[in-house]
């Protein structure tokens, strides 16, 4: 049996019920595939699968706190110190009612890649909470993140380990968790990325993961002969990453017509008007169903089904399994050629296959979503430095880094014959880096 099956059928035996880290896992193994065989004794003498697949970590507690009709709440906290082997863990914290070891084993396992991918000394890690933060006040929220935070400061630190927000942590929540980090420890440091720009903050990165995905794609279509200019575009969710790839799209000349949340989508063929989507959003957290009431070209609809409005480029920016097979046999049967990933795994393993084997130009969300980390680092730096750089600054560097990325995985690809498929490209190219940090550092 070849190391690569092995190693995943191992993965599966001794990690059952984790079905979101296994389709992880399968899509980077897989893809490797080329890579591992060229070396196969070396890694496996080394155990470097072995090793790439076991958390270095998984600390998980009890988080209790009280609502406002004064009832006790408890939740499941979790952070997964994933890899070290190339700088502090960073990743996200996730809280949505979903979430459990498997999708924060999956989204850790990515992000090892995806910070490698960046060049920059990050290693990979990712953490969160069952916890809802839909309907609930400012105080259940703040009750909430000063007691998960509670624990988790014990775990964290500057030069250790780094979270950042991901779905249901936005500025908010980075503020009530850095300011209990911050009375628990006395330190006043990096610790936490996504500030807000008075305590430490970098200035871009509330836009940073959605301009970088925008910033990837304008290379891929580039290499293709294209242009997002006047292209129709369909943005899945309306959180942080979507509002902003939707921002940076129409800015660079696209037009997106779609966007959705958890409940339905709304369709605007005279093009989305942002600030309505950012008032219903950002300022009064409510539904994308508004939209449609208050713009008379808008129409609403119930359900998943935004794949089935007719686009050019799809952009799913939600969240993992959103994407299916009969949504991308559909999305290319109305003509859509390119898909970028601004959500973790949004597109199934199928739908993954199927894009790459029809001749539509997928970038995949380790490569595609890295700018959101990638300027999480340069606030990292900017803290360490005591320094605070201005708007064009970080934005330049962060469109210099999505370049750098697209022509990484380009290149990866190419030297194992696969170009175009930018799925092995972003793999390998991720792995090679981390590799070489471990066979370095022994074992550890
Ligand atoms: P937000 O919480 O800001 O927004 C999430 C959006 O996705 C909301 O519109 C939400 O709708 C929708 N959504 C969430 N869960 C589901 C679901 N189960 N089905 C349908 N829609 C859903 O999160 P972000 O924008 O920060 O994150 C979105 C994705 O991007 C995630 O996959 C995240 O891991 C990834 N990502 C985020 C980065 C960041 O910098 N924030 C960096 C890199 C990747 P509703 O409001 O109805 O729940």
């Amino acid at each position: 049996m070849s190391y690569v099956k092995e190693i995943y059928e191992k993965v599966v035996a001794e990690n059952p019920a984790e079905p979101e880290f296994h389709q992880a896992v399968k899509e980077v193994l897989e893809s490797l595939e080329p890579v591992i065989e060229k070396n196969e004794e070396e890694y496996r003498q080394l155990a470097i699968l072995e090793r790439m697949v076991e958390p270095e970590r998984i600390i998980s507690f009890r988080v209790p706190w009280i609502d406002d009709k004064g009832n006790i709440q408890i939740n499941k906290g979790y952070r997964i110190q994933f890899s070290s082997a190339i700088g502090p863990y960073k990743g996200g914290l996730r809280f949505h009612p979903t979430v459990n070891q498997s999708i924060l084993k999956f989204l850790g396992f990515e992000q090892v890649f995806k910070n490698s991918l960046t060049g920059l000394p990050i290693g990979g890690g990712k953490g969160g909470a069952n916890f809802d933060p839909k309907g609930k006040s400012d105080r259940e929220i703040m009750s909430f993140c000063q007691s998960y935070m509670t624990e988790l400061y014990k775990y964290i630190g500057a030069d250790q380990d780094v979270p950042a927000g991901d779905i249901g942590v936005g500025s908010r929540e980075i503020g009530f968790l850095y300011g209990q980090y911050k009375r628990m420890t006395g330190r006043y440091e990096g610790v936490l990325t996504g500030k807000g720009l008075s305590y430490g903050g970098s200035q871009t990165r509330r836009q940073a993961t959605g301009y970088g995905l925008v910033y990837i794609l304008e290379e891929m279509l580039e290499a293709a002969g294209k242009s997002i200019e006047n292209q129709k575009i369909i943005v899945s969710g309306s959180g942080n990453v979507a509002i902003y790839a939707a921002e940076k799209a129409m800015e660079e000349g696209g037009i997106v017509i779609a966007m959705s949340d958890s409940a339905g989508y709304i369709h605007d063929p005279a093009g989305i008007k942002l600030d309505i989507i950012k008032d219903i959003k950002e300022v009064k957290r409510g539904r994308i169903r508004e939209y449609a009431d208050r713009v008379p070209t808008a129409s609403y609809h119930e359900g998943k089904g935004i794949w089935s409005v007719p686009c050019d480029i799809a952009l799913p920016c939600a969240t993992q399994n959103e994407l299916h097979l009969a949504d991308a046999q559909m999305l290319a049967a109305n003509g859509c050629y390119a898909v970028a990933e601004g959500a973790n795994m949004p597109a199934t393993l199928d739908a993954t296959d199927f894009f790459l084997k029809s001749d539509i130009l997928f970038m995949p969300g380790k490569a595609a979503n890295a700018g959101g980390v990638a300027t999480s680092a340069l606030e990292m730096s900017q803290n360490s430095t005591r320094l605070s750089w201005s708007f064009d600054k970080v934005d330049d560097k962060l469109r210099g880094i999505m370049q750098d990325i697209f022509e990484k995985v380009a290149d990866a690809a190419k030297r194992y014959n696969l170009e175009n498929n930018y799925v092995a490209g972003a793999n390998i190219a991720g792995f090679e880096k981390v590799v070489d940090a471990m066979k370095a550092q022994g074992l550890v």
